[in-house]
């Protein structure tokens, strides 16, 4: 079994009527839904209210962690951010989701700004750069999210180690909306549609590029600390 926790900072679904009838489980119980509903993936949520339970233990038994937050990321303390990179230098994986641009852990792990430009209210196009990839299984040459907001370059990450999807939005811009990295032992994806007040997370593409990434997360190895140890030589006559 692949064990998934989701964070949602679950704020916008509390405060706006119109977005909690877009997502009246929250965003974290639309993603759970999804992800639960695969044979091999089991899911636990963590809210802003609740995020101290995002402790060693919860991490140690975390596959690969999923994060939608907006407003509150400056709520999350410090120690929490810190403890979700330490995991993933030690192989947990890691999926930052639209917002979680700006997110502390996702920042964390960048080590630029990931800053951005947007704008509400487009049309985009997500067109399938990478076919071959694992995380592009089930997904045609491209497809459309009818109304998302803009994130138009430039984005400022690191290049990422794949491109896997690139978005186009009905005002000209364009943006790189599906970032894979390797960092440590762990594996990020970054994917940019999401939108709290658009039903993005019930598009079936989007169900299965985030199902296909937490396959493709899922650490292989994890370091039970993180460690510099000095060692004595495997040869016995040096
Ligand atoms: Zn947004």
């Amino acid at each position: 079994m692949i064990k998934v926790t989701v964070y949602n900072e679950y704020i916008h679904e509390v405060e706006s009527e119109e977005i909690a009838a877009v997502y009246p489980k929250g965003i974290h119980g639309c993603i759970a839904d999804f992800l639960g509903a695969n044979e091999d993936i089991t899911v636990k949520t963590v809210t802003l209210e609740t995020v101290k339970e995002i402790t060693d233990e919860l991490l140690i038994d975390t596959d690969v962690l999923i994060w939608w937050g907006h407003m509150a990321h400056h709520r999350v303390p410090d120690e929490i951010a810190e403890r979700v990179y330490n995991h993933v230098m030690r192989g947990m994986g890691f999926i930052a989701l639209h917002s979680a641009h700006f997110s502390k852990p996702f920042t964390r792990l960048m080590g630029t700004t990931c800053s951005l430009c947007w704008r509400e209210g487009d049309r985009e196009r997500v067109w399938n750069i990478m076919p071959s990839h694992p995380i592009a299984q089930g997904i045609g040459n491209y497809f459309e999210i009818p109304e998302e907001e803009m994130y138009g370059e430039r984005f400022d990450i690191p290049t990422p180690d794949e491109l896997v999807f690139l978005g186009w939005f009905k005002g000209g811009e364009v943006f790189r909306s599906g970032c894979c990295w390797s960092k440590g032992l762990g594996r990020i994806f970054y994917f940019q549609p999401g939108h709290e007040s658009n039903p993005t997370f019930f598009i079936p593409e989007v169900q299965r590029i985030i199902t296909n990434a937490v396959r493709w997360a899922k650490p292989l190895y994890r370091l039970p600390e993180i460690e510099c140890p000095h060692t004595p030589s495997p040869e016995e006559n040096l």
